[in-house]
């Protein structure tokens, strides 16, 4: 568990997501590779590839040839704000604010009154080339703050939030043109003239905490899907060798629809498969056939003050496994809950089953998106989580371990059909 709060405190952006788990990786041996050129892969090796800076892909070829793929999917995206290009804005009176833009479905309240900074990377120009910096401002820069109670009487009575207006960070009094990408250059170690381009969001200052009268919770930013991709991880490293591929993938831009090259909507994790078949002498379509994908975003539990939002009979609980969604938005059929629950069963990590009250539409996943690329048997699953989509969520501290030990076994395991018979080996 404290390997998570770690990684949640080290990512502040998907950029650093991504980064900390390739440098784990490279630390543990695996190869990265680039997908400008070909792919020269050996029995036995161990890999790695990014695209966007914001998705990584890595896999394992067995030493025998192999029948198909045991690929987990989860995302490096968070709703938060991104800075907009122009980022300053001068006024009103002598303060200096931060044009910002909503990226994905936020709860907008949790922003308010907290200390908050800037994420992300820059591109800064380096001779004839352009080079990628990772950035975090590492101090309380920002503050989004409300208007006082006995101004804003409705404050307490369903009060609506317009994002251009009340969810508008500020950075300073007196500040000069040019404060603000002066500090994102200081913290990239560039000058301001060289930066060329910038991906920065805002996130808040608040680090990941164990909490509660026996430490049943965890707290943090970015837990949604941040502990997922964690755990899949985990599982990823620790599993045996299969008669399959493993393939772990962190893919970015759910928040938003998944319709970019590093989304699932795009074609990184079909473009793996691709370029793994054709370097080990698989055949693509019957390797696919033979293969099953996990897609692990963090589920609700069942609130303490509203219990009345979930289903009569599926209600997710925290610290009690891993749970299994259910219904029209997700991609698991009764074959991929089979083969999920039955590899639970045999790593001794319980289940639960999640589907949304029958007049909540509830959220999407990437795993219809994902199914729609690369077309396998897909199960959705997560870990139970409170506020999800504040900016800081809450979840059991137990749940990452029974996640790890699920995708161990998922990871150990090949899957394959034979008329109608789904065969585990
Ligand atoms: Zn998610």
């Amino acid at each position: 568990m404290k390997d998570l709060l770690q990684y949640l405190d080290a990512s502040p952006s998907r950029f650093h997501a991504v980064d900390n788990l390739k440098k784990l990786l490279e630390a543990e041996g695996y190869q990265t590779l680039s997908e400008g050129t070909a792919w020269d892969l050996t029995a036995g090796g161990k890999y790695l590839a990014v695209r966007g800076g914001s998705a990584l892909a890595a896999f394992r070829l067995p030493e025998k040839k192999a029948q198909g793929f045991m690929i987990s999917a989860s995302h490096s995206d968070s709703p938060c704000f991104r800075v907009k290009q122009n980022a300053e804005l001068a006024g009103p009176e002598k303060y200096l604010r931060l044009n910002t833009e909503k990226y994905g479905g936020m709860l907008f309240a949790p922003w308010l009154d907290r200390p908050l900074t800037v994420a992300g990377r820059v591109l800064v120009k380096d001779g004839d080339a352009i080079q990628t910096r990772l950035v975090y401002v590492d101090k309380d820069l920002l503050m989004i703050p409300n208007v006082a109670g006995h101004m804003n009487r409705a404050a307490n009575d369903g009060f609506k939030y317009d994002p251009k207006c009340d969810m508008v960070p500020l950075l300073g009094l007196d500040g000069e043109k040019g404060t603000f990408q002066a500090i994102v250059a200081q913290s990239a170690g560039c000058k301001a003239e060289d930066i060329l381009g910038a991906d920065l969001f805002l996130c808040p200052r608040q680090k990941a905490v164990v909490w509660g009268a026996a430490d049943e919770f965890i707290s943090s930013p970015r837990l949604d899907d941040l502990q997922c991709a964690w755990g899949c991880f985990q599982g990823f490293l620790a599993a045996k060798e299969s008669g399959s591929v493993p393939v772990y993938a962190l893919l970015d831009n759910e928040e938003i629809g998944s319709r970019t090259k590093q989304g699932a909507d795009g074609t990184f994790l079909e473009d793996v498969i691709a370029r793994v078949c054709a370097a080990a002498g698989m055949d693509r379509l019957a390797a696919t056939a033979n293969s099953f994908v996990v897609s692990a975003d963090n589920a609700h539990a069942v609130h303490p003050n509203h219990p009345e939002y979930h289903d009569a009979t599926h209600r997710p609980a925290m610290n009690a496994g891993v749970v299994i969604k259910h219904g029209v938005r997700y991609a698991t059929d009764g074959v991929a809950q089979a083969v999920f629950a039955s590899l639970c069963e045999k790593a001794g990590v319980p289940v639960q089953h999640f589907a949304n009250r029958s007049d909540l539409p509830g959220g999407g996943t990437l795993g219809l998106i994902s199914t729609s690329h690369v077309s396998v048997n897909t199960v959705d699953i997560g870990l139970a989580q409170l506020a999800m989509h504040s900016c800081v969520e809450t979840a059991g501290s137990k749940d990452t371990d029974y996640l790890v030990q699920a995708m161990a076994a998922f990871y150990s395991a090949s899957f394959r059909e034979e008329n109608g018979r789904f065969i585990l080996d």
